[in-house]
């Protein structure tokens, strides 16, 4: 393995000598943070480091929700955390999606404004009633201008030919991206802007002073000036807050023909959730079935909850069709006790943006836009 210290003069002086920006991570915090510190710094000299031949946490593997909040999750958190930051959490994902399509449009990358649905299966309590819907109407106007953002959808249920399905509460604003899309656009931009990405290259650990930062790497140190750490899930080993990674498991089914479901779905509370990508059927979640074994950065799939994911599709989502399971794949998300990122200079030279849940398609721009404000 050829290390730093033995690259010519002419790979040292492009990729590892004056560097201004070390950005540790290339999932959608790493890469906004590089493109708005572009629009910032013309010649800034700006690195990013990755440790696998693709982004490997969350960014390329997620399932594309452009989400900010369903009935039964906003009821819930109203349960748990304060009615001030549950808002605020809301508008920080709304305006986050536009803070990501400033950076890259929304038809590079396949959005549809697809609307979502949130499944109240039978059998169970229905704690959602008018008066909640009206309250939530009232609070999303007051943060998106629009009327009725959210609306029982009694019909739903026989429309996408779903089973065991009580009601459903449509969210109109909600819709989906192309994943790999996202990731190709935003690696495209990087190098138009004359951002290096550096792949196959891991941080192992850092020492700062006044002068700036040396990272050691598994090819060597590196010194630059300023060092952002977006590396999320796998952030413990440069923080001490309460970060933790968490596993999510995804699976898509064949191309299945007539399919009725069309748009995106969030079923028991948004542990499970579910889209079309064409006509085949992306289905991921089931983390609540077994919380220790999946808080985990490990790449697996496990028996238990591909199991419980067929399952849905075959009681649930598409009953009584034949379908085979043609992907099957798993994330790592960051998580914490509380929703919100951790976005925080650790020193005079180094800034951490990191513990985007289940909510980085929306929030990741706009927190790689305020990494780039610290400096
Ligand atoms: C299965 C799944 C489904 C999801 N679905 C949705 C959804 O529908 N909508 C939504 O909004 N969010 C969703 N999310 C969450 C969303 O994908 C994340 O919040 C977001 O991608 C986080 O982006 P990030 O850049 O912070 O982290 P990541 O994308 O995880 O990027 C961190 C990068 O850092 C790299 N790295 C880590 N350590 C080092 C090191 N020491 N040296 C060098 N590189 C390192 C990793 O390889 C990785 O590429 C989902 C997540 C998963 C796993």
């Amino acid at each position: 393995m050829l290390r730093i210290e033995d690259l010519s003069f002419w790979e040292k002086s492009v990729y590892f000598e004056n560097i201004d920006f070390l950005i540790v991570g290339s999932g959608i915090v790493g890469m906004s943070t590089a493109l708005f510190l572009r629009k910032k710094y013309r010649d800034a000299n700006i690195i990013i480091l990755e440790r696998g031949y693709l982004p490997t946490g969350a960014s390329s593997k997620n399932a594309g929700f452009t989400c900010f909040g369903s009935p039964t999750e906003l009821y819930d958190d109203l349960k748990t955390i304060n009615e001030s930051e549950v808002w605020e959490t809301f508008a920080n994902r709304y305006n986050g999606l536009k803070c990501l399509f400033e950076l890259i449009p929304s038809n590079s990358i396949n959005y549809v404004s697809c609307k979502s649905w949130d499944l109240i299966e039978s059998g169970i309590k229905n704690e959602i009633d008018p008066e909640f819907i009206g309250y939530i109407n009232k609070k999303a106007k007051e943060i998106t201008q629009i009327d009725d953002v959210y609306f029982e959808d009694k019909k739903a249920t026989k429309r996408f030919g779903f089973d065991h399905i009580q009601t459903a509460y449509c969210n109109q604003l909600e819709g989906a991206i192309n994943t790999g899309m996202l990731l190709q656009e935003m690696h495209k931009r990087t190098i138009e802007a004359n951002i290096q990405v550096l792949f196959g290259v891991e941080a192992l650990s850092m020492s700062s002073n006044a002068q700036g930062v040396i990272l050691q790497t598994n090819k060597g140190p590196i010194e630059t000036s300023n060092c952002i750490i977006a590396t999320n899930g796998f952030a413990k080993q440069w923080i001490e807050d309460d970060i933790n990674p968490a596993r999510a498991q995804i699976i898509v089914t064949n191309e299945i023909k007539n399919l009725k479901v069309k748009g995106t779905f969030h079923f028991q509370k948004g542990y499970y959730y579910f889209r079309n990508i064409g006509n085949r059927i992306l289905l991921g979640g089931g983390r609540n079935l077994d919380f220790k074994g999946e808080t985990t950065e490990s790449f697996e799939t496990t028996p238990k909850i591909q199991k419980k994911l067929e399952e849905l599709l075959r009681f649930t989502i598409i009953p009584n069709q034949e379908f085979s399971i043609d992907y099957a794949w798993s994330g790592i998300m960051g998580v914490g006790d509380v929703k919100s990122p951790i976005l925080k200079m650790l020193n005079k030279n180094t800034a951490v943006g990191v513990r985007l849940g289940g909510m980085g398609v929306a929030l990741g721009s706009q927190v790689g836009k305020s990494l780039a404000n610290y400096f």
